[in-house]
Order: C-alpha cells, then sequence, then structure tokens
C-alpha cells in the first residue's frame, strides 16, 4: 500500500502502530489520519465497543482526504465538541491534529 500524504504538508506520512492499529502520522505537522475502521478498532482496543467517528456541523475546508481525494470537512466531534476533526464524507476518515487523538481516546 502506497504511502499517504498529509492533507495539510502534503508530504508524506509515515506508518506507525498504536495499540496494534495501523497509524498514519504526518513528521512535519505531527497530525494523524485514520481511517473509518481503524478508528473503530482503537476504540475497541481501549476495552469499550467499537465507536463510530461522528462527525458534526461540517464547514468545508481546502484540504483533500489522503485516501481517496474528496474535499475535507472540518466538524466537531458529536460528543466532543471541544475537538475538530477534518473529516471526509466520502470514506469516513479522519484528519486529527498532533495530540488531538491521544486527548480524545483517553477520556
Ligand atoms: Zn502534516
Ligand atoms: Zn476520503
Amino acid at each position: 500500500m502506497s504511502k499517504l500524504k498529509c492533507p495539510k504538508c502534503e508530504v508524506k506520512m509515515d506508518v506507525f502502530y498504536q495499540l496494534g492499529v495501523e497509524i498514519d502520522q504526518c513528521n512535519s505537522c505531527g497530525g494523524v489520519w485514520l481511517d473509518r475502521d481503524e478508528w473503530k478498532a482503537l476504540t475497541r482496543s481501549r476495552g469499550d465497543n467499537a465507536v463510530e467517528l461522528n462527525v458534526v456541523n461540517l464547514q468545508p475546508t481546502d484540504f483533500s482526504c489522503p485516501r481517496c481525494q474528496n474535499s475535507l470537512q472540518e466538524g466537531e466531534h458529536l460528543d466532543k465538541s471541544d475537538f475538530k476533526i477534518d473529516y471526509c464524507t466520502r470514506c469516513g476518515g479522519g484528519f486529527f491534529d498532533r495530540g488531538e487523538m491521544v486527548r480524545l481516546l483517553a477520556r
């Protein structure tokens, strides 16, 4: 599988593993991309039931989905509205700024 490009920096992201799940992270801005299934696997690995990534109040952005090239939309996490996520409505993946994914999962 070819490496994804960071939607913000357009540099190739590195793959690493967290909690047994493959995650793409940008070395430049520290943001991470999670596919829909990767997000669900991460939430499941914490002992919870798998949770869908629910993003609301979507606004258009200039960024493109690294997976399917659809335009990303910035929105808020359904339950935790202080989290901003760049979300792809086509494939269900999301881009999290540095540290946000960890903070979100930690709650
Ligand atoms: Zn980046
Ligand atoms: Zn997409």
